[in-house]
């Protein structure tokens, strides 16, 4: 049976470095909702288009082309072998419902949903200093993991940017489009007993083995 973890927290919280982590060690796939449509704003495909108008405004893209988006990215067995960490995803309750309902069809459902906290000014400043890789989106921050080389990444040599939608004032607007429609789901995770408490304001090693711990029980 295929497992499912769902990262669940405010932008900047930490879901992205600890989901990559969390997928090289337990060898499960990652899929970032937020990845994939940098990737087709990347591609200039139709999707992308339409995501990026939102996207540029701090605002959530439209339930149906996200549950869309990922419902064709879970079905791929191929890239999905033995279950995912869902980062991002879901982000509403119709998003929630709608992969449970997904999950169910492959005899699948979301086991355990690690719930990453932050303060709104660590959150700022998390994002503030955010640098990304051009080739597949690894993460870095310019004070708290910066790269080897200023502007390189580490891992591929790529590029490294920000994106648009860190500035401080689409940040705020996203913490607060979280406060009113992601933050619902904690009390949804919580009720079906899946939900796990952690402090996402601890080194990055710290936080990982928070997350490993519970995920075991
Ligand atoms: P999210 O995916 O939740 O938006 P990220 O994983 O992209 O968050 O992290 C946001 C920023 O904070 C990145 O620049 C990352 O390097 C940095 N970061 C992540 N976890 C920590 C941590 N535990 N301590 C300090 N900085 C962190
Ligand atoms: P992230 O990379 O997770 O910070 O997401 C960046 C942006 O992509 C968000 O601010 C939303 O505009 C969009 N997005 C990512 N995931 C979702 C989702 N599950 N539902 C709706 N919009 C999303």
């Amino acid at each position: 049976m295929s497992t499912y973890i769902v990262l669940l927290g405010p932008p900047g919280a930490g879901k992205g470095t600890q989901a990559k982590i969390l997928a090289d060690t337990t060898k499960l796939a990652h899929i970032s909702s937020g990845d994939l449509f940098r990737e087709n704003i990347q591609n200039q495909t139709e999707l992308g288009k339409q995501a990026k108008s939102y996207m540029d405004k701090g605002e959530l893209v439209p339930d149906d082309l996200t549950i869309a988006m990922i419902r064709e990215r879970i079905s791929c067995a191929e890239c999905n072998k033995g279950g995912a960490i869902l980062d991002g995803f879901p982000r509403t309750p119709a998003q929630a419902d709608a992969l449970e309902k997904m999950l169910g069809e492959y005899g699948g459902q979301v086991n355990a949903v690690p719930y990453v906290t932050a303060a709104e000014s660590i959150l700022i400043e998390r994002t503030g200093g955010r640098w990304l890789c051009r080739e597949t989106g690894h993460v870095y921050h310019e004070k708290f993991s910066p790269p080897k080389q200023t502007g390189v990444c580490d891992i591929d040599g790529s590029e490294l940017y920000q994106r648009d939608d860190d500035k401080k004032e689409t940040v705020t607007k996203r913490i607060r489009v979280y406060f009113e429609q992601t933050m619902p789901l904690v009390e949804y995770y919580r009720q079906r007993g899946r939900l796990i408490e952690i402090n996402g304001v601890q080194p990055v090693e710290q936080v990982t083995s928070e997350l490993l711990e519970a995920l075991k029980k």
